[in-house]
């Protein structure tokens, strides 16, 4: 379950950065997912609650926004910018299957809220 090794970085990021600023304790962490990332958030959510224990996040709500995939067509007369999923990555105006991808695998701490 690699949520684990993703979680661990993100409580000790945000553990870190909080102490850091002179914080003792992390009310909540709200981070984004891209969904072409592997992440689920359950197991995210999961691998949260057994790791902030003994923490100064220990009662820290993790809060998880997804950021859907977006590319942008390669073509140069179309350059189209459009979402898709995970295996469905043609452009839907010229139908070019060779796109740039502009977001979707980021996983990143947007905030953190604490005292
Ligand atoms: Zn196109």
């Amino acid at each position: 379950m690699h949520e684990a090794g993703i979680t661990r970085t993100i409580i000790d990021t945000a553990v870190e950065a909080v102490e850091e600023e002179g914080g003792t304790r992390i009310n909540q962490i709200d981070v984004t997912v891209g969904e072409l990332t592997d992440f689920v958030d359950d197991a995210l959510q999961f691998a949260f609650e057994a790791m902030k224990a003994d923490t100064i996040a220990s009662d820290a709500v993790l809060v998880i926004s997804r950021l859907p995939a977006r590319s942008r067509c390669v073509m140069p007369e179309c350059t189209t910018e459009f979402e898709h999923g995970r295996f469905d990555i043609e452009c839907p105006k010229c139908g070019n299957p060779f796109n740039e991808l502009v977001q979707g695998r980021e996983l990143r701490i947007d905030r953190i809220d604490f005292d």
